[in-house]
């Protein structure tokens, strides 16, 4: 099989790019390693209900990602979750000094990849194990033997460290030395499910200065092993049971990634949101699971929005880690390559 562009990574920054290469025309395949889209725009399924265990909510600030986002409200995938975020430190909880409305799906942040995805040509399943430069583009291989694409153009849409060994020894050494520059820092996410809506939400003291509001996430800026915690049922509308995501910091995430036993480390984060927030009951969830993201958040995104390698057939990176470490990096970087390449043509 050929196409004009092979994208791979279906995160956010590879579908938009690929969604405004499409609009213009181009003929764009999109590959990915998983067998559902997003990356970590995530959601886990939980028997009836599910979780966001990756991006916890959108909170934008360029106009253009603004308008993707009241895009989403329009077609009902996203809605207004809450502008009342908490803050945990040493001064105890408090209200986020500047509230401004966070965004997130009722039925999980996979539902954005969904339909930013409507219309795509995609390969899932495949995870790209080489490029190969051939006679007029590239070979693209998989862990699948009957995997048989080329494609003129590369876009590699993933975290810079994965995208290192896919690069070496093909690109010029500016490009890989760029790629080698950026670090991720990982996370652990404990996600609990409660069967009892009503005794855990009736539990749910008000937030602070918020008029009888209740909590809904709370940012833990210097806890031990805390990053965030979240009431992520609250996203929902009328949902069956509460689901709470726990997420370490990275430090914590550091030294308990290899760790065999995932039980203990999940339990671990609930039994220290239950004792920082004084809710006894996170720490008795029904199922409890946990997730291990090596790839979390850049720690020194490069500068620009896209990588360009110096190759005979076009080679592009691009990714949160071009220019930031949110979702809305991602956005940026993969329109900013789009419209680039769209420029040149
Ligand atoms: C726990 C957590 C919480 C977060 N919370 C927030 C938040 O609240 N707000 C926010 O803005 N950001 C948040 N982020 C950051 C945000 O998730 C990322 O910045 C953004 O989603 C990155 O998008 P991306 O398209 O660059 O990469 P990804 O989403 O990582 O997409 C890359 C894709 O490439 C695929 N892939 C990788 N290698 C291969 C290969 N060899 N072959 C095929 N496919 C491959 C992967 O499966 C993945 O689907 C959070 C991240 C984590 C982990």
């Amino acid at each position: 099989m050929h196409h004009e562009i092979a994208i791979v990574g279906a995160g956010m920054a590879g579908l938009v790019c690929a969604r405004e290469l499409q609009a213009a025309g181009r003929d764009v395949v999109v590959i990915d390693k998983s067998r559902g889209l997003g990356g970590r725009l995530a959601t886990r399924r939980l028997g009836e209900t599910h979780a966001d265990h990756g991006v916890c909510y959108l909170k934008p600030k360029d106009d253009r990602f603004s308008a993707l986002i009241q895009d989403l409200v329009l077609n009902g995938v996203l809605t207004v979750w809450t502008d009342q975020l908490h803050q945990l430190s040493a001064a105890g909880l408090q209200l986020d000094p500047r509230p401004q409305p966070r965004y997130a799906a009722p039925k999980g942040a996979t539902a954005i990849a969904k339909a930013l995805a409507k219309d795509l040509t995609l390969e899932l399943n495949q995870q790209i194990q080489s490029i190969r430069p051939i006679e007029q583009g590239w070979q693209l291989t998989s862990q699948n033997p009957e995997f048989d694409l080329t494609a003129d153009v590369v876009i590699l849409a993933i975290p810079a460290p994965q995208a290192l060994p896919l690069v070496q020894g093909i690109a010029n050494a500016e490009f890989v030395e760029s790629i080698q520059s950026v670090e991720f820092a990982p996370c652990l996410t404990a996600i609990g499910v409660y069967s009892q809506r009503a005794e855990a939400l009736a539990n749910r003291p008000p937030a602070p200065n918020s008029g009888g509001a209740e909590l809904q996430g709370v940012t833990c800026l210097e806890d031990e092993i805390l990053g965030w915690i979240g009431f992520d049922s609250t996203k929902q509308i009328n949902p069956e049971q509460t689901t709470m995501i726990i997420q370490s910091n990275s430090n914590f995430a550091a030294q308990q990634f290899d760790s065999t036993d995932l039980n203990t480390v999940a339990q671990q984060l609930c039994d220290r949101a239950s004792e920082v927030l004084n809710m006894p009951w996170i720490a008795k969830p029904e199922l409890l699971q946990l997730h291990r993201w090596k790839y979390a958040f850049a720690i020194n995104p490069i500068d620009s929005k896209f990588l360009s390698a110096t190759t005979a057939s076009p080679l592009y990176c691009i990714g949160d880690w071009c220019g930031g470490d949110r979702v809305e990096s991602a956005f940026l970087s993969g329109l900013a390559l789009a419209e680039q390449l769209l420029v040149k043509s």
